[in-house]
C-alpha cells in the first residue's frame, strides 16, 4: 500500500491558515508547500497533522501551530544561504522549513529522545544541511556564530544576551518572551553594533529551560 501524501491537506493549510492570515513571501509559502508536516508528528496524529493547532510530540512538548511556524519564519526575512540557529528542535519541523530557506541550520534540543526522532525525520527527507545538537540551547551555539537568523521556539523570561551577541550584522532574532499566559513574540535586529526590537503578537509557548530560561518546577 502506498503511504498517504497529504498534498491536498498541505495545500489547504498553506492557503487558509498561512496565506489568508497575511503571509505572502513566495519563498516562505513554497517551503511550507514542500515540507510534509505529517512526517514530524506521531503516526496516530497523521490525520490531524495539517490542522490549525499545535500537536503533542511527547515529553510534554508540542509541534507549534502551522501559522505560528510560518509567522516566525517570515519574520526572519531569510534571503537564502544564511547560517541559522534554532533553539528548541522539538519535532524537527521548523528546522526542516529553515533547511529549505537557509544555507546551514544548527538546531538545539535539550531532550535527546526528541532530538533523535527529529534527526531521523530530517534524514528521511534528505535535509542534510541541518545539524541537531542535544544540550541546553538557552545560551545559543557560539561554535557556529555569527547567525543571519536565530529562532527560539520556547518562551524565555527575557531575551538571552548571548543570543544577541551571536547575531551577524543585519541578523534577526525571533523569540517569545514571558511567563505562561503572558508571552509576546519579539523580533530583535542587529544594526551598526546596536540592537533594535519590536513586539509582534501575543503567543503561547512551552517554557525555555536552562541557564537563560525558566528554572525547572
Ligand atoms: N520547533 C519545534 C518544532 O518544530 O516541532 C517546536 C518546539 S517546542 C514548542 C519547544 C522545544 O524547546 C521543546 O522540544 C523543548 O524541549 C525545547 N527546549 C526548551 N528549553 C530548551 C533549551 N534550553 N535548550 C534546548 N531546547 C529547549
Amino acid at each position: 500500500m502506498n503511504a498517504p501524501d497529504f498534498s491536498s491537506q498541505r495545500e489547504r493549510m498553506v492557503r487558509w491558515q498561512i496565506e489568508r492570515r497575511g503571509i505572502s513571501t513566495p519563498r516562505v509559502l513554497a517551503a511550507f508547500r514542500s515540507v510534509p508536516r505529517h512526517c514530524f508528528v506521531r503516526r496516530e496524529d497523521w490525520p490531524d497533522a495539517y490542522e490549525d493547532r499545535p500537536l503533542p510530540i511527547g515529553l510534554g512538548q508540542t509541534i507549534s501551530q502551522p501559522y505560528i511556524v510560518a509567522l516566525m519564519t517570515d519574520l526572519l526575512r531569510l534571503q537564502g544561504g544564511e547560517t541559522v540557529l534554532e533553539i528548541g528542535t522539538g519535532s524537527g519541523y521548523q528546522a526542516a522549513i529553515l533547511a529549505v530557506l537557509a544555507g546551514q541550520v544548527h538546531s538545539i534540543e535539550r531532550h535527546e529522545l526528541l532530538a533523535e526522532h527529529a534527526r531521523q525525520a530530517l534524514e528521511a527527507l534528505e535535509l542534510r544541511n541541518v545539524t541537531v545538537h542535544t544540550t541546553d540551547g538557552s545560551a545559543g551555539w557560539p561554535e557556529a556564530a555569527p547567525y543571519g537568523g536565530i529562532l527560539v521556539t520556547a518562551a524565555a523570561p527575557a531575551v538571552p544576551g548571548p543570543l544577541l551577541e551571536q547575531l551577524a550584522e543585519g541578523g534577526r532574532l525571533v523569540l517569545p518572551v514571558g511567563p505562561s499566559g503572558y508571552q509576546v513574540l519579539q523580533v530583535w535586529q542587529r544594526e551598526g553594533g546596536a540592537w533594535t526590537h519590536e513586539e509582534i503578537i501575543p503567543v503561547a509557548f512551552v517554557p525555555l529551560r536552562g541557564q537563560y530560561g525558566w528554572k525547572e518546577e
